[in-house]
């Protein structure tokens, strides 16, 4: 198949196109590589995206409608995987007008070319915080959430809202993946695991919020990889008799699904602080420090409605998944 997929240079989308090359898909990348975090990190990616022969790239930002219109044209996609994005909580306080501009303004565009270029599947990454204070655990994807606590969450539920109105309106199968947490080799700079890591190794404080008692449902990259493909692969259908001008949404059958994709296994912070630490034969300095405002105190994802519709079980144990982050931070920077 053919398959564009946006954030390629980003952590979850250069893993994502290594393993639709590595099946034999084309895989048309497109990220505007930004410098939201270290972009020498974003260009190592590309490099070895680039080694695969059915690898090509367009270096441009989803708001760029006539870049995007012109990649869609020329490389035809059948499937399209959106995961570019402005990502992190924090920094949509600092920073709403780069949420606006690529998460709705972009999310947009997408959902336009997909509808005009007649994409067979639209599959785009929302978050778990779109949960925000929610208290009932597991979180489910019926869940009430209506009362995002952080700019960043409220572009990823309209980014949902969106994206059904245009299965509705024109057919177009879309899937959103709630992710949660997700960490592993080549992460983002911006993330704990990263953070800590870096810290530890250079004898500097780390900051714990929330005093150390949040919970988190870690999700290991190729876990979520494996789940992006078998959503991929699964492409919502429309109930035949469904009425696409005239529906009310109460009564919508539009080729639209939603999942949570995470691990279903949530731990403390303190026991993911002391796993890095034992992969890194280090002690941490601990600064303990308030919640964070926008942030969320834990999260837990129910994975049924995945496991059951495309048979996800997310199978790699934490305790794996850093020592597999530690070993490849340690080669990458040889540190
Ligand atoms: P990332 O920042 O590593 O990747 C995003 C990529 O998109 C970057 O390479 C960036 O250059 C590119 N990009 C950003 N804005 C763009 C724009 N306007 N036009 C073109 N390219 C743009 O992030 P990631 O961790 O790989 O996350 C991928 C997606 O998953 C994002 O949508 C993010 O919000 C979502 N998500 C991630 C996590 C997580 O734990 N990593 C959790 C929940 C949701």
């Amino acid at each position: 198949m053919r398959i564009l997929v946006t954030g390629a240079a980003g952590f979850i989308g250069s893993h994502l196109s290594t393993r639709l090359l590595e099946r034999g898909d084309e895989v048309l990348g497109y990220d505007n590589v930004n410098d939201y975090y270290d972009p020498t990190l974003k260009e190592a990616r590309l490099a070895r995206l680039q080694a695969h022969e059915g690898f090509r790239f367009v270096r441009a930002a989803l708001e760029d409608r006539e870049a995007m219109d012109a990649a869609f044209r020329d490389f035809k996609p059948d499937r399209v995987v959106n995961l570019a994005a402005q990502a992190g909580v924090r920094y949509s306080l600092e920073n709403p007008q780069a949420y606006i501009d690529s998460n709705v303004v972009g999310f947009v565009n997408i959902l336009e070319a997909c509808r005009h270029h007649a994409v067979e599947h639209l599959v785009y990454a929302s978050s778990s915080s779109v949960y925000g204070a929610n208290v009932k655990l597991p979180f489910s994807v019926e869940d009430n959430v209506d009362h995002p606590v952080s700019l960043y969450a409220a572009t990823k539920k309209s980014n949902e809202l969106m994206a059904h109105t245009y299965s509705h309106l024109f057919g177009l199968p879309t899937t959103g993946l709630r992710f949660f947490t997700v960490y592993g080799p080549w992460g983002r700079p911006d993330m704990a695991l990263f953070l800590f890591t870096r810290n530890i190794l250079a004898g500097k404080p780390i900051d714990v919020f929330n005093h150390g008692h949040h919970r988190r449902d870690f999700t290991y990259i190729d876990d979520i990889v494996e789940g992006i493909v078998r959503t991929l692969d699964h492409v919502p259908r429309a109930d035949p008799d469904y009425d696409f001008a005239h529906a009310t949404p109460a009564a919508s059958a539009a080729p639209y699904r939603l999942y949570n994709i995470g691990s279903n296994r949530p731990i403390e912070l303190m026991r993911y602080i002391e796993l890095i630490e034992e992969n890194l034969g280090r002690k941490a300095e601990r600064r303990l420090l308030p919640l964070q405002p926008g942030d969320v105190p834990e999260s837990h994802a129910d994975v049924q409605a995945l496991q059951s519709d495309v048979g996800y079980a997310p199978e790699t144990p934490v305790e794996e998944g850093i020592r597999r982050f530690v070993a490849w931070y340690r080669d990458y920077y040889g540190a």
